[in-house]
């Protein structure tokens, strides 16, 4: 495809969706859920699909995502058209480069915290100790090492969402896809999520679907991506994302003349 580019960096496609179409059939009916939807995405962008309820958002991460097959049209993930893969390639694949946040979390609810973010290195064959010290890395990371054996019942919303956040990054996916993942929560408790996410996927350059109703989260992404009736309505590039984007300039703070504010 000619928007393609070698693998050099920032101008590399790590998704690109061609004219994907998804229609579902409920009985007689059939309900158009994405009419015709084309879109690239950057490796290390964030980008929000925005849009009123039944607009299609969930459907199209779920298709991006490998959880569904498109009706028609094509999608490409790092270079590999994943809806033409066997059911067993696409695992591997999602194991290898994906991961989820849900709304409702998904933890298990019989599993401590530390064997929840555990589960995805267990998928990929990681052994116990290599796994058990990564997992507790990412508990750390999302401030919830003092958490460690506790079960999802025995925590709140905020910090089940930031188990389901550790457990999302534990495998160090290239792409980490969200579903409404502070829909649950508080307006607080979303800023502290939202800075958590873009935080962890900024450290490894990780690129960040999220799907969101709320124009807040729509706030903290590179391009927010406006869902109407199954079509993309418009593109934003959004220049004030929250949160600083010269965070490197801050560690450095004597080394340059300082910079004309407004540039
Ligand atoms: P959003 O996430 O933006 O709220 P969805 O992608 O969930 O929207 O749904 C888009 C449309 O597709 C809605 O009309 C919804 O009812 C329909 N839809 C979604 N999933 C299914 C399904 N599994 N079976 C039938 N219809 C569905
Ligand atoms: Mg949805």
């Amino acid at each position: 495809m000619e928007t393609r580019k070698k693998s050099d960096g920032s101008s590399e496609n790590i998704i690109e969706l061609r004219n994907l179409r998804k229609v579902y059939r409920v009985g007689d009916e059939k309900v158009v859920a994405l009419d015709d939807i084309s879109l690239d995405i950057k490796r290390g962008e964030f980008c929000c699909l925005l849009g009123t309820s039944g607009s299609g958002k969930s459907t199209l991460l779920n298709l991006m995502a490998g959880l569904e097959k498109p009706t028609r049209g094509t999608i490409r993930i790092k270079g590999e058209a994943i809806e033409k893969m066997s059911e067993k390639k696409l695992a591997k694949f999602r194991q290898e480069h994906l991961g989820f946040v849900f709304q409702s979390y998904n933890l298990l609810p019989m599993l401590t915290a530390l064997e929840n973010v555990s589960l995805p290195l267990i998928f990929k064959g990681v052994p116990r100790a290599k796994r058990d010290k990564r997992a507790r890395e990412m508990l750390k990371a999302v401030g919830l090492s003092t958490h460690e054996k506790h079960k999802p019942s025995q925590m709140s919303g905020g910090q089940q969402q930031r188990v389901g956040i550790a457990r999302a990054f534990v495998a160090m996916p290239e792409i980490v896809f969200a579903d409404e993942p502070t829909g649950n929560l508080d307006s607080k408790t979303t800023r502290e999520i939202m800075e958590l996410i873009t935080r962890l996927a900024r450290e490894h350059n990780q690129t960040l679907v999220i799907v969101t109703h709320d124009l807040q989260i729509a706030g903290y992404a590179d391009r927010i991506v406006h869902i109407l009736d199954g079509n993309i309505e418009k593109i934003e590039i959004n220049n004030t994302r929250g949160g600083s984007n010269e965070e490197a300039d801050n560690n450095n703070i004597s080394s340059t003349d300082p910079v004309p504010a407004g540039v």
